[in-house]
């Protein structure tokens, strides 16, 4: 992140803008909206400038800019058409350590001004990091559609309860759970239907209710979060991550997914990468257990779907007997969000009518599966494993009647922008692998629908398809 977001507070201070053509004049209104005390310095100035500063609204000096005019200044905007005069100032500005916007020049500018939404007090700042101006404003442009004219308004309205909450509700989280029913419930859609005093009503109720029943019962919610790619959530999982007091995540839940979680919930790492230990199952139920007994609202986030290959079974298990509420969201597990966007359809009215979904982590007990059914025409078999046992599973795949030229494909890091695909067949399968470098986790896909991604390929790059024509 090369900008670090912030709102200022200009009340009455003291704030710079050199040049008092169209431009400055924008910057000029705004400044003034927030409260700033505003000098223009120019030789030629606007006539509605001219008429700000007849009316005192503004300090106009007309005449060139002279380094004086710095001093006392918490803010500078240069906004003169002449290049090289707009960059001595900025020059002059950073060396004393005000900070200086020169418009349409980010080179030269300590900080820059978004692109806002303005429903006072809420404000919304758009930037690109001076990327795209003009994708600042289409995103500004949508934003403005989708935020309701009334919700400075509201923020209004719900700073209006505060005093009371407080003295009713001593507990900050009974506080934050009474607003969040407000925001999320009737009371706010009555406000933004405009029906003030039924909002009133309802809040009201809502705060005599919170206050006399005990402090919320704590719950785990045990979340899928997908293979990756973050808007495969489902919607329920996103509300769960923005409701969460506490999220205990595996290491496979993407970075893109942890993002969307509630800013000040606890986050806590419970996953084991490849080779290293991580907490064990015992530690994790007991941390679950202990969290949701104190009245928090858990989140168990698990990559994929928590019930295929996640021990959510087993997770349930410690929290029923606990006694401790819980309930299940589903996600996209790694087969139908890798397949998909590898462009291998899993089933295919002409190639597969069966599938099976493998694992080969837990074989602890030595139990193999039945390789003959897995290795049967007209079914694909996916297996969710790490590179190392690929070798493996080819050998028994063919010591068990699949023919050496059936396809299989290899979806590394599937559903996430840097994903790759490789397909082959049985017999060349691992050394191409071995030759792609592939980064886990991966999947593998063995049966004849593997060979559709060949041209269904729609997601990353050609890359894929080269390495399976050469293998
Ligand atoms: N519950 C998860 C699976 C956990 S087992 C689910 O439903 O998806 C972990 C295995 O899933 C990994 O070893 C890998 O084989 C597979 N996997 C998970 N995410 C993946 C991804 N984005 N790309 C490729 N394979 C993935």
């Amino acid at each position: 992140m090369k900008y670090f977001p912030a709102f200022f507070d200009l009340t009455a201070q003291r704030v710079l803008v050199v040049g008092a053509g169209e431009v400055a004049l924008r910057k000029v209104d705004l400044l003034m909206r927030s409260g700033a005390h505003v000098s223009v310095v120019a030789p030629e100035v606007h006539p509605e400038l001219e008429r700000r500063a007849g009316d005192g609204s503004i300090k106009l000096t007309r005449r060139e800019f002279v380094p004086e005019d710095l001093v006392g200044a918490r803010l500078v905007i240069v906004a003169t058409s002449h290049r090289a005069l707009n960059r001595w100032i900025a020059n002059l500005s950073e060396s004393r350590a005000i900070p200086v916007n020169v418009v349409d020049d980010r080179e030269a500018s300590r900080f820059i001004v978004p692109a806002i939404v303005d429903r006072d007090p809420v404000l919304i700042g758009v930037a690109t990091s001076g990327t795209s101006p003009v994708l600042a404003r289409r995103l500004r442009e949508r934003l403005e559609a989708l935020i309701p004219t009334r919700i400075g308004a509201a923020a209004l309205w719900l700073r209006s309860l505060r005093a009371a909450a407080k003295k009713q509700l001593r507990d900050i989280a009974a506080r934050r759970r009474y607003f969040e029913s407000l925001v999320d419930g009737p009371a706010m859609q009555r406000f933004m239907e405009g029906d003030e005093p039924g909002a009133r009503r309802i809040a009201q109720q809502l705060l005599a209710g919170s206050a006399t029943t005990p402090a919320a019962a704590g719950e785990v919610i045990l979340v899928g979060a997908g293979p990756g790619d973050a808007e495969l959530l489902t919607l329920k999982a996103l509300r769960a991550l923005q409701n969460a007091d506490v999220i205990l995540h595996d290491r496979l839940v993407s970075a893109a997914v942890l993002e969307m979680s509630r800013r000040d919930a606890t986050r806590i790492c419970v996953g084991k990468a490849a080779g290293s230990q991580g907490s064990t199952q015992e530690e994790i139920n007991e941390l679950l257990i202990r969290h949701a007994s104190a009245g928090m609202r858990v989140v168990r986030l698990k990559g994929g779907d928590p019930f295929i290959f996640g021990r959510g079974g087993e997770e349930l298990e410690a929290l029923a007997a606990a006694r401790i509420n819980f309930s299940v969201i589903p996600g996209i597990t790694a087969a139908s969000g890798c397949a998909a966007y590898a462009g291998i359809p899993l089933t295919h009215r002409d190639h597969a009518h069966t599938v099976s979904f493998v694992t080969g982590h837990d074989d602890k007990s030595g139990k193999e599966p039945d390789w003959r059914a897995l290795a049967a025409t007209g079914h694909t078999a996916v297996f969710y494993m790490g590179l190392a046992r690929f070798g493996h599973i080819v050998a028994r795949m063919v010591q068990h009647g699949a023919s050496p030229d059936l396809p299989a494909g290899i979806i590394a890091q599937g559903t996430l922008p840097q994903q790759r695909v490789i397909v082959a067949t049985l017999a060349t399968l691992v050394e191409a692998a071995a030759r792609a470098e592939l980064e886990s986790p991966v999947l593998l896909v063995v049966g004849e629908v593997a060979a559709l991604h060949e041209s269904l390929a729609w997601f990353g790059g050609a890359e894929a398809a080269a390495v399976s024509q050469s293998a």
